[in-house]
């Protein structure tokens, strides 16, 4: 046992291993394969388990890859597009939670998110982040 261990760590010797995007694409086959156990289809059915097997093939050779350079600029680009995923979805519950009290706009100025108390009709708002004024219509 001790032996393998040593000729596993000598293998994974400057080789890339497992990162975010490693973590994210194997819930994604999970999720897939969970998916797929309701998909009656057999088309359906059988793209999904080519793609679960293309995500396997991609994960196994990001993680023996010894490109280690390109491997991270890969993980950066999927860590800053799950962060601004967790960001609008974040923003999304809030709007639901806040439907009755609070209205949110966009500044066209900045594109910072306006959190306005809810009061109906046209409104004149000063943007807080770039002190422009900016025309609101609340409908309801
Ligand atoms: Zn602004």
């Amino acid at each position: 046992m001790k032996n393998f261990r040593y000729k596993l760590a000598e293998f994974m010797n400057g080789r890339y291993g497992i990162d975010q995007l490693y973590k994210f694409s194997l819930k994604l086959c999970f999720v897939l394969l969970i998916v797929n156990v309701f998909i009656s289809s057999s088309i359906v059915s059988s793209v999904i388990y080519k793609i679960i097997w293309i995500i396997f093939i991609w994960m196994g050779y990001r993680t023996f890859s010894k490109k280690i350079y390109a491997r991270q600029k890969e993980n950066q680009i999927f860590i800053s597009i799950e962060k601004k995923a967790k960001k609008k979805i974040s923003l999304t519950i809030r709007r639901f939670k806040e439907i009755k009290t609070h209205r949110f706009r966009k500044c066209p100025n900045c594109k910072t998110v306006l959190r306005l108390k809810r009061r109906k009709g046209k409104l004149i708002v000063t943007c807080p982040k770039c002190n422009s004024k900016i025309k609101v219509h609340i409908l309801f």
